[in-house]
């Protein structure tokens, strides 16, 4: 087996996930770089550095998916992180400021096809990937999960008269977070006792495309609790936490 630990992190060419993928690479792992368009893929492990890797991957897509994990298992042997991160949170035409895409998941106006598209990539692209990655994972001395979900999934949070999240009324993003962390739950289930940690993180309000660079968070601070989850051999699994510890499912 290749001496080096490898991490996988979906939706790396910006954002949050660029900043996992980054500081993976100086925890001294192979990093590869997923994008659903291999040029942006290409430029952003350019500007990682030579750990980094352009692993064309659309979580969207099953045959990309199956030859992402082919070239794993055929170029590097191995994988012990796998990051879901890719995400989208509004599915209508680009260039939508940041008012219509809250003003989308309005629940008695939000579109079902805009609810599939974004199910399809935040749940149903998360459990495929898994799938996918898991004979691989299974190899690894020590294999970690780790999805990037949000508080914002939290209906533990979303039903607390006082908290922020109760602000946001919203059908589509905020359940597609739910269920992924329900996803999060039985995958932690399912591999309970084998060499595999699966755990959900939130980044918080972070400054990325995702919600028009309004977040207040650095894309730094937004990779924290992911990373540390990423490197945490013997964790736990079947936790959702953040930067202030475990945050109520
Ligand atoms: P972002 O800058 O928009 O990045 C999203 C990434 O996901 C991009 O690389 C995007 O690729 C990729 N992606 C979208 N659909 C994909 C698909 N079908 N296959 C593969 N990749 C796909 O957003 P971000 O804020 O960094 O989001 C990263 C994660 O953090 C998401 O899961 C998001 O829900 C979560 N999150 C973000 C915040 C926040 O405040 N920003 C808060 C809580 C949770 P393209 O460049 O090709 O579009």
């Amino acid at each position: 087996m290749n001496n080096t630990k490898v991490a996988l992190v979906t939706g790396a060419n910006k954002g949050i996930g660029f900043q996992i993928a980054q500081d993976l690479t100086t925890r001294g792992f192979t990093v590869l770089v997923g994008s659903r368009r291999l040029g942006s893929g290409q430029e952003a492990a350019q500007r990682i550095g030579a750990r980094a890797h352009a692993l064309q991957l659309d979580v969207t897509d099953p045959r990309s998916i199956a030859a992402a994990a082919e070239r794993i298992r055929g170029d590097f042997q191995r994988l012990d992180v796998l990051v879901n991160n890719a995400g989208i949170a509004y599915a209508g035409p680009p260039g939508a400021s940041f008012e219509e895409k809250i003003a989308a998941g309005r629940p008695s106006t939000a579109s079902m096809d805009h609810m599939r598209a974004i199910f399809e990539t935040n749940v149903f692209g998360v459990i495929a990937t898994i799938q996918a990655m898991l004979p691989l994972l299974r190899q690894a001395p020590v294999g970690r999960i780790v999805n990037v979900s949000s508080t914002v999934g939290s209906l533990t949070l979303q039903s607390d008269p006082s908290h922020p999240v109760r602000a946001i009324i919203d059908t589509l993003y905020s359940p597609s977070k739910t269920a992924l962390n329900a996803v999060t739950v039985a995958f932690a289930k399912e591999l309970q006792g084998t060499n595999i940690t699966v755990n959900a993180v939130c980044p918080g309000f972070t400054a990325t495309d995702l919600n028009n660079f309004r977040g207040h968070r650095s894309v730094e601070e937004g990779a924290r609790e992911a990373v540390r989850l990423a490197l945490l051999e013997g964790g736990p699994t079947g936790t959702f936490s953040n930067d202030d510890g475990i945050v109520p499912w």
